[in-house]
């Protein structure tokens, strides 16, 4: 019998994330030091959306800008979207803000991981991973990456995303778990590590897997067909089309009301329906219009696509045509900035790239 087949998932885990683990990461705490709690909840939900290399740079600034949870809970809405400005799923943003105010009202950090999930933002698999990297509490934690690796562990045939899944992994998550509370940190941050470096979505890497040998889905040579893919149904497409407007090197944006998409932060008019073709246009005194690009970004129901038009309106009275045409009701929300400011200010992703490429062609 050979070593390997003597230790079990969580020691073969652990063996291999010594030497090839995601180590030394910024908020691991240090030889001998607790974990900060503040920081590691940060990370969390950084990553909840964000794939590590992307979001690394994001999670330096935040902790610079805000270094405690009292910090964070005293700053202003626009401060804390303004630091998380390209990092995509705002929502994540606004509920850190709540529930570091949350916490600072309770006046002590969660410590369990069901303290955890009762702040907003923080679901079941974000709260077993703070708690058992602070607290090494025995709580499995099941992101997407992880789910992956124990749905080939079993050849779980339950579908990707469907509850009768979610309950499945959990009892197999929670039974691989070390035996030795004071492991869960590390054997936490090892099963991240692995879903996210080896057991790959495509093409999982079987042969540097440490437990490739209670792998079903390796030994039957099945890794492809899992997980299993959830029904899918056509995500919708909707189709928008927005206003840029340019007057001496500022440009207009409007600020969303704060609930809903893209809360709070700057966007363009969205024009009620295409606008008219430039040589119409002219003829009919509205000013002209040139289409500068399109915007696709996916939301998990739907597909925008915003046609983006540019406008220079010379005067106010251009700017009421302009606007009369759009969705906008309430003129106030406009704020006329450059796209340097803008760019420094709230911006949803796509429409910072696109603000980034246009200041750079002019
Ligand atoms: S053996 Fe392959 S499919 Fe199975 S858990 Fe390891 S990497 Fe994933």
């Amino acid at each position: 019998m050979s070593v390997s087949a003597e230790l079990s998932f969580s020691e073969l885990l652990l063996r291999w994330a010594a030497d090839h683990g995601r180590n030394a990461l910024p908020w691991h705490p240090r030889a001998g030091e607790p974990a900060d709690p503040y920081r590691v909840w940060v990370s969390e939900i950084m990553l909840q959306q964000t794939q590590l290399s992307t979001m690394l740079p994001y999670y330096h600034r935040f902790v610079a800008r805000f270094p405690s949870v009292r910090d964070l809970a005293l700053a202003q809405e626009s401060e804390v979207l303004a630091a998380w400005s390209g990092l995509g799923y705002y929502a994540r943003a606004r509920n850190l803000l709540a529930a570091s105010r949350a916490i600072e009202r309770a006046g002590c950090m969660p410590r369990s991981a069901s303290e955890w999930e009762a702040l907003p933002g923080v679901g079941a698999s974000t709260a077993a991973a703070i708690a058992s990297v602070t607290r090494c509490e025995r709580a499995a934690v099941l992101d997407g990456n992880v789910r992956r690796v124990f749905a080939r562990q079993v050849c779980a045939t339950e579908p990707w995303g469907s509850a009768a899944l979610a309950r499945r992994l959990q009892v197999e998550a929670q039974a691989r778990l070390p035996l030795e509370a004071r492991q869960m940190p590390a054997y936490t941050q090892a099963i991240m590590d692995l879903g996210a470096t080896v057991c790959l979505p495509r093409r999982p890497v079987c042969s540097r897997c440490p437990v490739a040998g209670s792998c079903l889905a390796f030994a039957r040579e099945q890794t492809g067909r899992f997980p299993v893919p959830a029904d899918k149904r056509a995500r919708p497409t909707r189709q928008a089309w927005w206003l840029l407007m340019q007057h001496e090197g500022q440009w207009a944006f409007l600020r969303r009301p704060p609930q809903g998409l893209w809360g709070g932060l700057l966007t363009l008019p969205e024009l009620a329906s295409a606008p008219p073709r430039s040589l119409e246009a002219r003829r009919s005194g509205h000013p002209d219009l040139q289409s500068v690009g399109e915007i696709v970004h996916d939301f998990t129901h739907f597909t925008l696509k915003a046609a983006v038009f540019r406008a220079q309106p010379q005067s106010q009275q251009d700017v009421q045509t302009l606007m009369s045409d759009s969705l906008a009701d309430d003129p106030s929300a406009m704020v006329w900035i450059t796209p340097e400011r803008a760019l420094q200010e709230g911006l949803p992703a796509p429409l910072r790239r696109l603000v980034v490429s246009l200041g750079r062609d002019e």
